[in-house]
C-alpha cells in the first residue's frame, strides 16, 4: 500500500514546509499491542526511575525551546512569545509532576474494618497502555503534560497528534526518540480521525481525548465498544462575569487578553461577557479600546510585537463567518473589527447580543468577544448557565468573597476570579469540564491519577476465632450477626441496646453468658484497636 503524507501547511502564508507519514490502521493497531508489551516492563519500574526518565525529557524540551517555539509558530501561525508560552507550560507542568508524582502514587494504608488482624492497603496502579489524542490548538501544551503524567503513573502511551498541526507532532516525535530511556514507552502515530478512530478500536487501555464535542461523542461510541476509560477535555463557551463593583480596567484589558490570546482558539477563552448594568457602558468602551489596540500579524522572529496570529484551522473560518452572520442578522452591532482578512479574522466585539445566536450557544472559537448586559448578578449566573457546555469561567469583583459566591454558583469544571484563562497554567489546578466540555480532570495529582486503578490489598493472619468478621462466617450465628450488626452500627441507642433485651427477655437463641461475654471482648477489642491505629498517620509504603 502506498504512503500517505501529512503536508506541513503554515496557516498565514499557506505555504508548505514539510511533511510526514501517515500511520495506517495495520500501524495504530501494532503500536497499541507493542505498547502493551513495553507497558509491563516501564510499570514494573520505581516511580523514582521513571521520574528520571522524565526529567531528561524536561531536559531535552529546554534545550529545543527555540527549535519548539519556531515550529509550533510555523504551525500555527501564533506568535513565538506565545509559542514559548506553550513551552513553558509544557515544561512547568512536567517539572511538577516530577517533582510530586511519587507521593501522588504512594500506596496507601486504609482501615480493614471489622477484619481486625489484617492489614488494608490501596495502590494507585497503571492502566497499561494510554491512547492521547490531542487537538491543534496548543500543539505542544496539550501534548506533552498528559503524556508526562500517564508515564509517570506507569503507563506505556500511543500518541496522536493533530493532523492540523502535524509538524509539531513530528517534532514532538523526534523530541522524545533523544530520551533513549523513555522512547521505547511511546509510540507517536501521525493521521486525522481515521487514524484516531483506529487507534481507538485497537482497544487501548484507556482514552484521553482532547478535543472537540463531537469528536467526543464518535469516540465514546467507539470505546464502548470494549468498555475502554476514558477522559474527555472538550469544547467550551466559557462566560465572563463583570460585577458592579469590578475593576472594570483590569477587567476590559485581560478579558480581552482571554478572548483573542491564539486569536480566540483556546477551549477555554473568554466566550461570552455579562456585565452588571452599572458598570456596562463603561466596561464596553474599555473592551473596544483594548481590542484596538491589538496588533494582527505573522513573523517567525521572536522579536516581532504582535498579538493575533491567523486562524489555525481553515474550517474554523467557516464557523468564525457563520456565528458572525448569524448575530449580525439578529441584530448584534459591531464595535471592533468585524471582518475576515484572508487567513486572519480581526479581533472583534459585539454588542447588543441575545441568547438565541449561535456567538451566545455554541463554540466559536475565533477572535469574537460578545458583551451583554445583565440586570444584576442573578441575572449574569442565570445566563452564564443556560449553555450545554461547562468548561470554565471568571468573575470579576473587588469583593472577594462576593466573588467567590458567584463562582461557586457557576455550572463549569474551574473558574478564575479577577483574571482570565490563566489557571489553565496552575499546575495543580485539576483541569477538566461539566455538562458537553466533558468529564474526567488533567494536571496535577488528579491528572496523574486518573491514568491509573485503585488496587487494594487485603494481608495478614489467616481467619482467627475473636474475629468478628470470622465470628460472622460460622454457621449458626445468624442472631449473633444481627446483633453485631446493631451494636456497632445501631444509629441509635435503642438500636444497640436492642440485643441486650432480646437476651434478657430469652429472645435470643443462645446462651446469654457467652453473647454477653462474646459482644463484650469484641467491643474492647475494637475501641483498644481503634485507639492504637487510628493515631496512627497512614503508611506510605510506596514504591
Ligand atoms: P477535533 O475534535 O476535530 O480533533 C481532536 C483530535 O481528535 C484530533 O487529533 C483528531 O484527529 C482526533 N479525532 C477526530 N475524529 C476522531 C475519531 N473518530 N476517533 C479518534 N480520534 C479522532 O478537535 P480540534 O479541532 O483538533 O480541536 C479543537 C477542539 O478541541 C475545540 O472544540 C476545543 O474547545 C477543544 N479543546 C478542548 C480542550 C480542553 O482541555 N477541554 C483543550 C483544547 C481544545
Amino acid at each position: 500500500m502506498p504512503t500517505n503524507y501529512l503536508p506541513f501547511i503554515n496557516p498565514a502564508t499557506g505555504e508548505q514546509f514539510g511533511q510526514v507519514a501517515v500511520a495506517s490502521p495495520d500501524e495504530a493497531r501494532a503500536a497499541v499491542c507493542d505498547m502493551r508489551q513495553a507497558g509491563q516492563d516501564w510499570s514494573r519500574r520505581p516511580v523514582a526511575e521513571r521520574v528520571r526518565a522524565l526529567r531528561r525529557l524536561q531536559e531535552v524540551l529546554i534545550d529545543a525551546r527555540d527549535e519548539i517555539s519556531l515550529t509550533i509558530t510555523q504551525d500555527t501561525g501564533k506568535p513565538r512569545q506565545d509559542a514559548l508560552i506553550e513551552v513553558f507550560v509544557s515544561v512547568d507542568m512536567l517539572n511538577d509532576t516530577c517533582r510530586h508524582a511519587a507521593g501522588w502514587l504512594r500506596r496507601e494504608r486504609v482501615s480493614s474494618g471489622l477484619y481486625l488482624f489484617k492489614r488494608a492497603y490501596v495502590e494507585p496502579q497503571p492502566y497499561g497502555v494510554v491512547a492521547i489524542i490531542a487537538p491543534w490548538n496548543y500543539p505542544l501544551a496539550l501534548c506533552v503534560p498528559p503524556l508526562v503524567a500517564a508515564l509517570a503513573a506507569g503507563n506505556a502511551v500511543v500518541l496522536k497528534p493533530s493532523e492540523v498541526t502535524a509538524a509539531t507532532g513530528a517534532l514532538v516525535e523526534r523530541l522524545i526518540a533523544r530520551v533513549p530511556e523513555l522512547s521505547p514507552f511511546v509510540r507517536v502515530l501521525h493521521g486525522d480521525g481515521a487514524v484516531g478512530a483506529a487507534i481507538v478500536s485497537a482497544p487501548p487501555d484507556f482514552i484521553f481525548l482532547t478535543g472537540s464535542t463531537p469528536t467526543g461523542r464518535k469516540v465514546m461510541r467507539a470505546a464502548a465498544e470494549h468498555l475502554t476509560p476514558m477522559t474527555c477535555e472538550l469544547g467550551g463557551k466559557d462566560a465572563m462575569l463583570v460585577l458592579d463593583d469590578a475593576n472594570v480596567d483590569a477587567a476590559a484589558h485581560w478579558g480581552a487578553w482571554g478572548a483573542f490570546f491564539n486569536a480566540g482558539q483556546t477551549c477555554m477563552a473568554v466566550e461570552r461577557v455579562y456585565v452588571q448594568a452599572g458598570v456596562y457602558d463603561a466596561f464596553v468602551d474599555k473592551a473596544v479600546a483594548a481590542t484596538q489596540a491589538l496588533q494582527m500579524g505573522y513573523s517567525v522572529s521572536p522579536d516581532a510585537r504582535f498579538d493575533v496570529g491567523p486562524v489555525t484551522f481553515p474550517h474554523q473560518m467557516e464557523v468564525i463567518e457563520a456565528h458572525m452572520a448569524d448575530a449580525q442578522a439578529k441584530g448584534a452591532r459591531v464595535l471592533a473589527g468585524g471582518r475576515r482578512r484572508g487567513s486572519f479574522y480581526e479581533p472583534t466585539v459585539l454588542v447588543d447580543v441575545t441568547h438565541d445566536m449561535l456567538v451566545m450557544q455554541e463554540e466559536t472559537f475565533g477572535p469574537i468577544l460578545p458583551i451583554m448586559r445583565a440586570q444584576d448578578e442573578a441575572q449574569a449566573i442565570r445566563l452564564a448557565n443556560d449553555s450545554p457546555f461547562g468548561l470554565s469561567a471568571s468573575v470579576w469583583s473587588q469583593d472577594r468573597a462576593r466573588a467567590e459566591r458567584v463562582a461557586g454558583q457557576l455550572q463549569t469544571g474551574s473558574v478564575i476570579i479577577n483574571d482570565a484563562i490563566a489557571h489553565f497554567g496552575v499546575p495543580q489546578v485539576p483541569f477538566g469540564g461539566v455538562k458537553q466540555s466533558g468529564f474526567g480532570r488533567t494536571h496535577g495529582k488528579a491528572g496523574v491519577l486518573q491514568f491509573t486503578q485503585p488496587h487494594g490489598y487485603v494481608v495478614g493472619a489467616a481467619p482467627r476465632a475473636v474475629d468478628v468478621a470470622t465470628v460472622l462466617r460460622q454457621p449458626g450465628h445468624y442472631w449473633l450477626g444481627t446483633a453485631l450488626l446493631r451494636l456497632f452500627f445501631g444509629v441509635t441507642l435503642r438500636q444497640r441496646l436492642e440485643p441486650a433485651v432480646e437476651i434478657a427477655e430469652g429472645r435470643a437463641p443462645v446462651n446469654p453468658a457467652t453473647v454477653v461475654g462474646l459482644a463484650l471482648g469484641a467491643t474492647a477489642l475494637l475501641a483498644a484497636l481503634a485507639l492504637i491505629f487510628g493515631r496512627r498517620r497512614p503508611n506510605g509504603g510506596g514504591r
